[in-house]
């Protein structure tokens, strides 16, 4: 099992996660390399927790699914559950965000695009279209009269 893990400084607000129920689908972008013959994908692939694909020889499906250009074999991903929501902690802690089963892939690299959702720590303001592509995010809370952020945020993929 691979995981997720994310590792950010959340300043005002907690609960960090991305938007990804059935109706929106969050899009998950990551590099893949194969595990039989080290070939990388050239491009940035997605895959969301709600569609599946079939592996070729009715062996199931999973929701990513993966044939080497390389060693023309067939590899597989499947998230394993809705993603956790970060939590505001001071120093930030390490933590895995979304889990999945690999059959003869990994996933190297994750790329932060989509929608982000956090909550206000104290105010509960609800936080949407929060984009985490460059890496930091800043914004006001009306209701506490002061500003918010997040930032230093750090993906790793790491063994689950
Ligand atoms: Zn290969």
């Amino acid at each position: 099992m691979l995981a997720l893990a994310l590792t950010a400084e959340l300043n005002g607000v907690t609960d960090l996660r991305p938007n990804d129920t059935e109706d929106s689908p969050f899009e998950y972008t990551f590099k893949v390399q194969c595990t039989s013959c080290r070939e990388t994908h050239p491009n940035f692939v997605t895959l969301n927790r709600f569609e599946m694909h079939d592996l070729s020889g009715s062996r199931g499906d999973a929701n990513f699914v993966w044939k080497c250009k390389n060693c023309k074999r067939e590899h597989s991903a499947t998230i394993q559950a809705a993603p956790a929501s970060y939590p505001q902690s001071d120093p930030p802690k390490k933590q895995n965000i979304l889990e999945f089963d690999c059959r003869g892939l990994e996933f190297t690299e994750f790329k932060s695009e989509g929608e982000f959702l956090a909550t206000g720590a104290e105010s509960k303001t609800k936080f949407t279209g929060i984009d985490l592509a460059d890496g930091e995010w800043f914004d006001y809370d009306e209701k506490e009269g002061a500003e918010v952020s997040i930032t230093n945020v750090k993906w790793e993929i790491r063994r689950a």
